[in-house]
C-alpha cells in the first residue's frame, strides 16, 4: 500500500505512523525524522535546515523533494510505503505525481487527521520524546513511571525544540497557509479520507483501520 498521512503538528500523526507501518509492514518515510536524524551529522546544508526547523518554518522544498526521490530508491519502497509529513504544499504534492507517475505507483490512500487547535496547543506543549529511542509520552496524558526518564529504554526524555509556544503558533499557522491546501487537493482526487483525531488514541486507530482495509480491497 501508499499511503500519505496529512494533519497539523501535534494531530498525532506520528502514533498513528507508528501503529500503521507495524501492521502493514511498510517503510515509514518522516521527512521530519529524516531531517532530525541529519541534523546531527553536522553538515553547512544540515545546519541550516535544521534552523528552518527550530523556528518552526518549512524547509524548501527543493531540498525535502530531493530527500524523498532519494529514499525511493530503497528497495524496501518497491512494496509500497507510508509518507508522515510529505508533502506539505502544494508544489511538493505536484512533484509527488510527477516521482510517483514516472514509478507507476500510484497512492492508495490519503487520510487527514482533523484536531481542534485547542487540543493542538495542549499535546504540543506536553509532548516530550525519548533521546535515545523516539518514544512519545506527554506530561499529562501519558507521562513516565519517572519524570523525564524514558520507560521502555531509560534514556532521556526531551522536548523537541519547535515544541515551545513561539514555535509552535508558527508552524500551525504555516500549516494552515500551505499544508492545508493539499485537504483539496487530494480530495479532488478522490483518494482522502478525513479522521476525527479529537479523540482517543483507540478509537482512531480503529477507524484508520477500517480505511486501509477499504483502501487495500479496491
Ligand atoms: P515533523 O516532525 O513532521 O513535525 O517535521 C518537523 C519539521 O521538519 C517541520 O516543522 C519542518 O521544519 C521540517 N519538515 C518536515 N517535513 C517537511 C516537508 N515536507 N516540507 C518542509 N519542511 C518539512
Amino acid at each position: 500500500m501508499r499511503l500519505v498521512l496529512i494533519g497539523p503538528p501535534g494531530s498525532g500523526k506520528g502514533t498513528q505512523a507508528k501503529f500503521i507501518v507495524e501492521s502493514y509492514r511498510l517503510p515509514h518515510i518522516s521527512t521530519g525524522e529524516i531531517l532530525r536524524e541529519a541534523r546531527s551529522a553536522g553538515t553547512e546544508a544540515r545546519k541550516e535546515a535544521a534552523r528552518y526547523m527550530e523556528a518552526g518554518h518549512l524547509v524548501p522544498d527543493e531540498v525535502i523533494i530531493r530527500i524523498v526521490e532519494d529514499r525511493f530508491k530503497s528497495p524496501d519502497c518497491a512494496n509500497g510505503f507510508l509518507l508522515d509529513g510529505f508533502p506539505r504544499t502544494i508544489a511538493q504534492a505536484n512533484a509527488l505525481d510527477a516521482m510517483l507517475g514516472r514509478l507507476c505507483w500510484p497512492l492508495d490512500a490519503v487520510i487527514d487527521f482533523a484536531v481542534s487547535e485547542e487540543e493542538l496547543v495542549r499535546r504540543l506543549s506536553g509532548r516530550r520524546s525519548c533521546a535515545a529511542c523516539g518514544a512519545i509520552y506527554h506530561i499529562d496524558a501519558m507521562p513516565p513511571a519517572r519524570e523525564g526518564v524514558c520507560d521502555r529504554c531509560g534514556g532521556e526524555l526531551t522536548q523537541r525544540k519547535d515544541d515551545t509556544s513561539e514555535a509552535i503558533w508558527t508552524r500551525l499557522v504555516v500549516y494552515r497557509a500551505q499544508t492545508e491546501p493539499l485537504i483539496e487537493y487530494y480530495r479532488d482526487k478522490g483518494i482522502l479520507a478525513t479522521v476525527n483525531a479529537d479523540r482517543d488514541v483507540e478509537e482512531i486507530v480503529a477507524e484508520v483501520s477500517g480505511i486501509l482495509e477499504r483502501a487495500k480491497g479496491k
